[in-house]
């Protein structure tokens, strides 16, 4: 059995954009976690594609842009995958047993606090947004950034923008005070791409079980990550490890909000047996061991598919 996979974060632009001679549709490398051919054999539905580019030293917008561009050419060109900016493309997508590949970005940096790079992004197809990465921009603070201050003036601007607009919020690298601000502004709903609970594994990155409370309160999702330090303090991390977070946030109230967030792309370490795309089926093969089917069904992708379906744009004619 292959349940249905969707994941909502993944780095491989940022590795495209670092190394132009990478291929998604046919790595020859190895270097990447993220392939077409992986994600086709570990039964993805749908796959987040984060455009990250803090570690890029280039100034500007234009790695943003190139990243964009990337998405066009090397994803988007495959018809095993379809593009998602809408409710009505995921519908399709699913329909069509293909793929749903839908944009992200992961930190804000370069829009500079500016309404139309963020009006722009949106019609270039990016429709969830993390506002910082680790750490402090004109938005907000991020996780690592010591101050720890909260969303600026012009960050809970851009929390409206993006409401009114129809790109969702994603939580996962902020500071816990920009966490909470993001909570009090937003008017519809927030989600986390990619963090672990905090009561399993104190980390700045992860959530307390009042932030998982939260998110679930606002009817929002929670994508658990394989990042090995964001799971455990003992090495080897397994995927028992992992386990216990997605139990933690279904001891929250969580069943219905908990998804998949791997970071594969962003990370260069893994957990034991979960090194890939291809490697989820052991994670699932694992929670089938705990769960009903129809419980992994969800943790999988039908959380996920169904939060998306509920908040993401309606289609344009
Ligand atoms: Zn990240």
């Amino acid at each position: 059995m292959n349940i249905p996979v969707a994941d909502f974060h993944c780095d491989v632009l940022m590795k495209l954009l670092e190394d132009n001679k990478l291929s998604f549709q046919e790595d020859a490398t190895g270097q990447l976690d993220v392939t077409l051919q992986k994600l086709k054999q570990s039964g993805a539905v749908f796959q987040t594609f984060a455009i990250f580019t803090s570690l890029t030293q280039r100034a500007g917008i234009e790695p943003v842009l190139e990243s964009i561009d990337l998405f066009h050419r090397q994803v988007l060109t495959n018809p095993e995958i379809q593009w998602v900016r809408s409710k009505e493309d995921l519908k399709a997508s699913i329909s069509g047993g293909r793929i749903g590949a839908m944009l992200s970005i992961e930190g804000m940096d370069r829009l500079n606090g500016n309404p139309a790079m963020l009006r722009s992004l949106y019609e270039l197809g990016v429709r969830a947004a993390g506002f910082t990465w680790n750490n402090a921009n004109w938005a907000a603070d991020g996780a690592m950034e010591e101050r720890g201050a909260g969303l600026t003036a012009k960050g809970k601007e851009f929390v409206r923008l993006c409401d009114e607009l129809g790109i969702l919020l994603d939580v996962s690298h902020l500071s816990e005070r920009a966490f909470w601000d993001m909570a009090d502004t937003a008017s519809r709903t927030i989600l986390a791409s990619h963090s672990n609970a905090s009561s399993i594994l104190p980390h700045k990155r992860n959530l307390s079980d009042d932030q998982i409370k939260a998110i679930i309160a606002l009817q929002g999702v929670i994508g658990v990550t394989y990042v090995p330090y964001f799971v455990s303090g003992h090495s080897p991390v397994t995927i028992e490890d992992l386990l216990r977070h997605i139990e933690r946030i279904c001891e929250l109230g969580g069943e219905q909000h908990v998804m998949l967030g791997s970071d594969f792309d962003g990370i260069e370490v893994y957990i034991d047996q979960l090194t890939g795309p291809q490697d989820v089926q052991h994670l699932q093969d694992a929670l089938l061991k705990r769960y009903s089917e129809e419980q992994v069904r969800r943790f999988m992708s039908g959380n996920a598919i169904r939060f998306l379906l509920q908040h993401l744009p309606d289609g344009r004619s």
